[in-house]
């Protein structure tokens, strides 16, 4: 027996994509130079079951650069090698009550709770990664996001570009963490490292069943690899809930119950365990910096079909 009737998640993706197709709200990020030139009309909504059917609605091809999302599953990488410990002894795990670039964030409490969703916990994940070259880390890390996705991922060079040009503030935000003792290899080569990943061109369906695969116990739905241990898909999930929209993760929690991770490329995933994985991608940002039609679709088509993993029933 299928999970969801097909014509009821027809219904649900019609009508969110509907309902906000003509909305005008945001903007794109512009801090990235090569994200201001984004087309801000790709809209593109896709939901994949844990049992494996693909539901799209819109733009399902178009690629955006993964920007923050990534931070996901490189700490799912991290903890895989290294055991759910290792994150929560060396960044932690709590929300800092500020921005994900805060500088001040860090200096708080000495590099420090910083979750893996903010980008000093971020950096200091993919320098946790086990390797001993660029390359090798690197090819590790391009490679789960591959057995996330089901198929091969590339880099948008033109993002990579345009933030390596610019991401001086990351290049402080890793030294720092350097400083503090939590990145304990070169972390200019972290922060390179993590500029590239967050390059990496997903559509709406690649990051729907990278969803889907921690909806479905860490195993891709589709593919049928189990791409993360099953009993690491709680803490993944705990931290996406507790930081993965920024400044608003508590407004989206209170609103959906679900585990989520939005990037400033427009994209937002979230996960229902054991029943689905969603994703739209729309680029427009609000002030929080997520983006806005992604936020309303998903909660209106989680809401529809019960995917608040809070309720009762
Ligand atoms: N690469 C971006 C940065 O580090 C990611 C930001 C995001 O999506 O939140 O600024």
């Amino acid at each position: 027996r299928d999970l969801f009737k097909q014509s009821d998640v027809e219904a649900a993706l019609n009508a969110a994509y509907d309902n906000y197709k003509g909305l005008q709200e945001g903007k794109n990020a512009d801090y990235i130079p090569a994200l201001a030139k984004v087309d801000s009309k790709i809209y593109g909504i896709v939901l994949v079951t844990a049992d494996g059917k693909v539901y799209t609605k819109g733009d399902v091809t178009t690629e955006v650069s993964i920007q923050s999302i990534s931070k996901v599953f490189t700490m799912a990488k991290v903890i895989e090698e290294s055991g759910a410990d290792s994150i929560f002894n060396n960044q932690g795990v709590d929300a800092t009550g500020q921005a994900f670039n805060s500088i001040v964030a860090i200096e708080q409490n000495k590099g420090a709770e910083m979750n893996a969703m903010v980008n000093p916990g971020a950096i200091t994940a993919t320098s946790m990664v086990k390797g001993e070259t660029y390359d090798e880390i690197w090819g590790k890390i391009s490679g789960f996001y591959n057995d996330f996705a089901g198929r091969q991922l590339t880099v948008l060079s033109d993002v990579y570009q345009s933030e390596a040009e610019s991401n001086q503030r990351n290049q402080a935000i890793g030294r720092l963490m350097y400083a503090y003792g939590k990145i304990k290899s070169n972390p200019d080569r972290a922060t390179d490292i993590y500029t590239r990943q967050c390059s990496v061109g997903v559509n709406a369906k690649d990051l729907a069943i990278m969803a889907g695969t921690l909806a479905n116990g860490g195993k891709n739905p589709l593919t049928g690899k189990q791409v993360v241990k099953t009993e690491n898909v709680p803490e993944i999930l705990a931290v996406m809930a507790t930081a993965g929209l920024y400044d608003d993760s508590g407004k989206w929690l209170y609103r959906t119950g679900l585990p989520a991770k939005s990037g400033v490329g427009g994209g937002i995933m979230a996960v229902s365990p054991g029943k689905f994985g969603i994703a739209v991608i729309s680029p427009p940002l609000d002030s929080a910096g997520n983006s806005v039609r992604a936020q309303k679709a998903i909660a209106d088509i989680s809401n529809a079909l019960g995917g608040n993993p809070l309720a009762s029933k």
